[in-house]
Protein backbone atom coordinates (compact mmCIF):
# COMPACT_ATOMS: atom_id res chain seq x y z
CA UNK A 1 0.00 0.00 0.00
CA UNK A 2 2.79 2.44 -0.26
CA UNK A 3 2.92 3.20 -4.21
CA UNK A 4 0.57 3.81 -6.67
CA UNK A 5 0.53 2.70 -10.45
CA UNK A 6 -0.01 6.42 -11.80
CA UNK A 7 -0.66 7.42 -15.65
CA UNK A 8 -0.03 11.24 -14.99
CA UNK A 9 -0.50 14.11 -12.12
CA UNK A 10 -0.90 17.56 -14.06
CA UNK A 11 -2.62 20.72 -13.14
CA UNK A 12 -5.74 21.83 -15.11
CA UNK A 13 -9.15 22.91 -14.56
CA UNK A 14 -12.62 20.59 -14.27
CA UNK A 15 -13.69 20.27 -17.73
CA UNK A 16 -16.79 18.31 -16.82
CA UNK A 17 -19.88 17.49 -14.60
CA UNK A 18 -20.77 19.96 -11.79
CA UNK A 19 -17.33 21.27 -10.94
CA UNK A 20 -16.77 22.29 -14.71
CA UNK A 21 -14.87 25.56 -14.72
CA UNK A 22 -12.66 24.56 -10.85
CA UNK A 23 -9.00 24.80 -11.20
CA UNK A 24 -8.39 21.00 -9.91
CA UNK A 25 -5.22 19.38 -9.44
CA UNK A 26 -5.53 15.82 -11.59
CA UNK A 27 -4.44 12.57 -9.99
CA UNK A 28 -5.02 9.97 -13.34
CA UNK A 29 -4.15 6.41 -11.87
CA UNK A 30 -3.76 3.69 -14.91
CA UNK A 31 -5.36 0.81 -15.05
CA UNK A 32 -9.62 0.14 -15.63
CA UNK A 33 -11.45 -3.17 -14.92
CA UNK A 34 -13.37 -2.23 -18.16
CA UNK A 35 -12.67 -1.58 -21.51
CA UNK A 36 -14.65 1.29 -23.23
CA UNK A 37 -14.29 1.44 -27.43
CA UNK A 38 -14.86 5.26 -27.12
CA UNK A 39 -12.74 5.88 -23.77
CA UNK A 40 -10.22 8.88 -24.10
CA UNK A 41 -7.34 7.38 -22.10
CA UNK A 42 -6.87 4.06 -23.35
CA UNK A 43 -3.64 4.83 -22.36
CA UNK A 44 -4.25 4.07 -19.45
CA UNK A 45 -5.05 0.13 -19.67
CA UNK A 46 -5.41 -1.01 -23.23
CA UNK A 47 -1.69 -2.44 -22.65
CA UNK A 48 -1.73 -5.72 -25.21
CA UNK A 49 -2.92 -7.15 -28.62
CA UNK A 50 -5.44 -9.53 -26.58
CA UNK A 51 -7.02 -6.29 -25.19
CA UNK A 52 -7.29 -4.93 -28.29
CA UNK A 53 -8.73 -7.72 -30.18
CA UNK A 54 -11.21 -7.95 -27.82
CA UNK A 55 -12.08 -4.08 -27.37
CA UNK A 56 -12.30 -4.56 -31.71
CA UNK A 57 -14.74 -7.75 -31.46
CA UNK A 58 -17.45 -5.67 -29.07
CA UNK A 59 -17.11 -2.96 -31.60
CA UNK A 60 -17.51 -5.49 -34.75
CA UNK A 61 -20.54 -6.86 -32.55
CA UNK A 62 -22.29 -3.66 -31.21
CA UNK A 63 -21.90 -2.54 -35.63
CA UNK A 64 -19.20 0.52 -34.49
CA UNK A 65 -17.72 1.38 -37.51
CA UNK A 66 -15.10 4.00 -35.62
CA UNK A 67 -11.75 4.63 -36.79
CA UNK A 68 -10.07 6.65 -33.73
CA UNK A 69 -6.09 6.85 -34.05
CA UNK A 70 -5.93 6.09 -30.39
CA UNK A 71 -7.44 2.30 -30.49
CA UNK A 72 -4.37 0.85 -30.62
CA UNK A 73 -1.72 -1.05 -27.83
CA UNK A 74 0.33 1.21 -25.22
CA UNK A 75 3.47 0.88 -23.76
CA UNK A 76 2.82 -0.09 -20.37
CA UNK A 77 6.26 0.38 -18.91
CA UNK A 78 5.94 4.13 -20.80
CA UNK A 79 2.41 4.66 -19.58
CA UNK A 80 2.11 3.27 -15.80
CA UNK A 81 4.62 4.24 -13.79
CA UNK A 82 5.04 2.77 -10.00
CA UNK A 83 5.25 6.17 -7.77
CA UNK A 84 6.04 5.61 -3.64
CA UNK A 85 3.20 7.39 -2.15
CA UNK A 86 5.83 10.42 -0.71
CA UNK A 87 6.95 11.04 -4.40
CA UNK A 88 2.96 11.53 -5.66
CA UNK A 89 2.39 13.72 -2.23
CA UNK A 90 5.17 16.12 -3.02
CA UNK A 91 3.87 16.44 -6.72
CA UNK A 92 0.20 17.32 -5.59
CA UNK A 93 1.25 19.38 -2.96
CA UNK A 94 3.49 21.52 -5.77
CA UNK A 95 0.35 22.57 -7.84
CA UNK A 96 -0.70 24.30 -4.20
CA UNK A 97 -4.49 23.59 -5.23
CA UNK A 98 -7.15 23.11 -2.79
CA UNK A 99 -9.15 20.94 -5.20
CA UNK A 100 -8.13 17.39 -6.24
CA UNK A 101 -9.53 15.13 -8.84
CA UNK A 102 -8.78 11.40 -8.90
CA UNK A 103 -9.61 10.08 -12.07
CA UNK A 104 -8.27 7.01 -14.50
CA UNK A 105 -8.33 4.21 -15.72
CA UNK A 106 -10.61 3.42 -12.67
CA UNK A 107 -8.96 4.35 -9.19
CA UNK A 108 -10.88 2.26 -7.02
CA UNK A 109 -8.85 -0.90 -8.25
CA UNK A 110 -6.15 0.89 -6.10
CA UNK A 111 -8.06 1.76 -3.09
CA UNK A 112 -6.34 0.44 -0.51
CA UNK A 113 -3.00 2.56 -1.41
CA UNK A 114 -5.40 5.12 -2.45
CA UNK A 115 -6.51 5.84 0.95
CA UNK A 116 -2.99 5.79 2.59
CA UNK A 117 -2.30 8.59 0.02
CA UNK A 118 -5.21 10.49 1.01
CA UNK A 119 -5.02 10.33 4.93
CA UNK A 120 -1.54 12.02 4.27
CA UNK A 121 -2.38 14.50 1.69
CA UNK A 122 -5.24 15.68 3.93
CA UNK A 123 -2.80 15.78 6.99
CA UNK A 124 -0.80 18.26 5.21
CA UNK A 125 -3.74 20.59 4.07
CA UNK A 126 -7.59 20.86 3.59
CA UNK A 127 -8.59 19.09 0.03
CA UNK A 128 -12.00 18.58 -1.88
CA UNK A 129 -11.41 15.19 -3.37
CA UNK A 130 -13.43 14.66 -6.02
CA UNK A 131 -13.35 10.88 -7.56
CA UNK A 132 -14.03 9.64 -10.61
CA UNK A 133 -15.48 6.09 -11.07
CA UNK A 134 -16.95 3.38 -13.51
CA UNK A 135 -19.51 2.69 -10.33
CA UNK A 136 -18.35 -1.11 -10.86
CA UNK A 137 -16.10 -1.74 -7.34
CA UNK A 138 -17.88 -1.42 -4.10
CA UNK A 139 -15.77 1.67 -1.94
CA UNK A 140 -14.48 0.56 1.41
CA UNK A 141 -15.59 1.79 4.64
CA UNK A 142 -12.08 4.05 4.81
CA UNK A 143 -12.60 5.95 1.53
CA UNK A 144 -15.58 7.03 2.28
CA UNK A 145 -15.19 9.29 4.80
CA UNK A 146 -12.23 10.85 2.90
CA UNK A 147 -13.60 11.60 -0.84
CA UNK A 148 -15.86 14.46 -0.54
CA UNK A 149 -17.30 14.37 -3.95
CA UNK A 150 -18.23 10.83 -6.23
CA UNK A 151 -18.93 11.38 -10.30
CA UNK A 152 -20.19 7.98 -10.89
CA UNK A 153 -19.50 7.54 -14.38
CA UNK A 154 -22.42 4.37 -15.53
CA UNK A 155 -21.30 2.70 -18.78
CA UNK A 156 -24.34 1.85 -21.29
CA UNK A 157 -25.06 -0.76 -23.45
CA UNK A 158 -22.78 1.48 -26.60
CA UNK A 159 -19.38 1.48 -24.29
CA UNK A 160 -19.13 -2.78 -24.97
CA UNK A 161 -18.63 -4.00 -21.31
CA UNK A 162 -21.89 -6.24 -21.97
CA UNK A 163 -24.54 -5.33 -18.77
CA UNK A 164 -22.65 -8.18 -16.57
CA UNK A 165 -19.61 -6.37 -15.92
CA UNK A 166 -20.72 -2.53 -15.97
CA UNK A 167 -24.18 -2.66 -14.11
CA UNK A 168 -23.30 -3.58 -10.49
CA UNK A 169 -26.75 -3.01 -7.93
CA UNK A 170 -25.02 -3.09 -4.75
CA UNK A 171 -22.50 -0.61 -6.11
CA UNK A 172 -25.30 1.87 -7.32
CA UNK A 173 -27.13 1.50 -4.31
CA UNK A 174 -23.90 2.55 -2.10
CA UNK A 175 -23.09 5.25 -4.30
CA UNK A 176 -26.90 6.41 -3.83
CA UNK A 177 -26.26 7.09 -0.18
CA UNK A 178 -23.26 9.44 -0.40
CA UNK A 179 -22.55 12.64 -2.19
CA UNK A 180 -22.74 11.32 -5.42
CA UNK A 181 -23.09 12.39 -9.01
CA UNK A 182 -24.32 10.12 -11.98
CA UNK A 183 -23.04 11.05 -15.09
CA UNK A 184 -23.79 9.42 -18.41
CA UNK A 185 -21.81 9.42 -21.55
CA UNK A 186 -24.67 9.66 -24.19
CA UNK A 187 -23.93 9.30 -27.97
CA UNK A 188 -27.59 8.45 -29.27
CA UNK A 189 -31.37 8.29 -28.51
CA UNK A 190 -30.74 4.69 -27.46
CA UNK A 191 -28.77 5.62 -25.35
CA UNK A 192 -30.99 8.14 -23.42
CA UNK A 193 -33.52 5.11 -23.65
CA UNK A 194 -30.47 2.40 -21.24
CA UNK A 195 -29.80 5.44 -19.13
CA UNK A 196 -33.69 6.47 -18.40
CA UNK A 197 -33.66 2.42 -17.87
CA UNK A 198 -31.16 3.30 -15.13
CA UNK A 199 -31.93 5.99 -13.47
CA UNK A 200 -35.69 4.55 -12.90
CA UNK A 201 -34.64 1.10 -11.87
CA UNK A 202 -32.36 2.39 -9.28
CA UNK A 203 -34.48 5.49 -8.24
CA UNK A 204 -31.68 8.09 -8.76
CA UNK A 205 -32.79 11.55 -8.15
CA UNK A 206 -33.23 13.83 -10.79
CA UNK A 207 -30.84 16.56 -9.43
CA UNK A 208 -28.21 14.08 -9.19
CA UNK A 209 -27.98 12.94 -13.04
CA UNK A 210 -25.41 14.69 -15.64
CA UNK A 211 -25.79 14.24 -19.12
CA UNK A 212 -22.69 14.68 -20.89
CA UNK A 213 -21.73 13.82 -24.98
CA UNK A 214 -19.30 11.29 -26.05
CA UNK A 215 -17.42 13.31 -28.28
CA UNK A 216 -13.64 13.78 -28.64
CA UNK A 217 -13.71 16.63 -31.08
CA UNK A 218 -15.86 20.42 -30.93
CA UNK A 219 -18.18 19.07 -33.98
CA UNK A 220 -19.83 16.35 -32.24
CA UNK A 221 -19.67 18.40 -29.16
CA UNK A 222 -21.89 20.71 -30.19
CA UNK A 223 -24.10 18.68 -32.29
CA UNK A 224 -24.58 15.87 -29.76
CA UNK A 225 -24.59 19.01 -27.04
CA UNK A 226 -27.50 20.57 -28.08
CA UNK A 227 -29.57 17.11 -28.48
CA UNK A 228 -28.82 16.20 -24.55
CA UNK A 229 -29.15 20.36 -23.47
CA UNK A 230 -33.17 20.09 -24.43
CA UNK A 231 -33.10 16.80 -23.22
CA UNK A 232 -31.77 17.65 -20.03
CA UNK A 233 -33.76 21.05 -19.80
CA UNK A 234 -37.17 18.80 -19.98
CA UNK A 235 -35.96 16.32 -17.55
CA UNK A 236 -34.82 18.09 -15.32
CA UNK A 237 -31.29 16.33 -15.33
CA UNK A 238 -27.76 18.26 -15.39
CA UNK A 239 -25.96 19.12 -18.59
CA UNK A 240 -22.66 18.81 -18.75
CA UNK A 241 -20.36 19.90 -21.41
CA UNK A 242 -16.44 19.12 -21.73
CA UNK A 243 -14.52 22.19 -21.71
CA UNK A 244 -10.87 20.58 -22.65
CA UNK A 245 -12.46 18.82 -26.08
CA UNK A 246 -13.75 22.66 -26.67
CA UNK A 247 -10.62 24.27 -25.74
CA UNK A 248 -7.77 22.02 -26.84
CA UNK A 249 -9.39 19.00 -28.79
CA UNK A 250 -8.64 15.32 -27.67
CA UNK A 251 -4.98 16.80 -26.09
CA UNK A 252 -3.63 14.95 -22.97
CA UNK A 253 -2.64 16.28 -19.90
CA UNK A 254 -5.38 19.41 -20.33
S1 LIG B 1 -14.55 2.80 -17.51
FE1 LIG B 1 -13.72 4.83 -17.99
S2 LIG B 1 -11.50 4.57 -17.95
FE2 LIG B 1 -12.39 2.53 -18.01
S3 LIG B 1 -12.39 2.01 -20.17
FE3 LIG B 1 -14.41 2.90 -19.71
S4 LIG B 1 -14.20 5.08 -20.15
FE4 LIG B 1 -12.13 4.24 -20.02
Amino acid sequence: VDSLLVSEIFSSVQGEGINTGRPATFLRLAVCNLHCWYCDTKYTWLFNEQMLAQVQNEMKRLGINDTRPDLRVYDKNEEAKGLSISDILKQILAFDCPHLVITGGEPLLQQDSLCALLERLLEERKFFVELETNGTIKPGKEILDIVSQWNVSPKLAFAGNGSYASEKPECFETFKKLNAYFKFVIQSEKDLEDCEEIVQKYSIPKNKVVLMPEAINSRLLEERGRMLFSYCKDKGYKFSTRLQILLYGNARGK
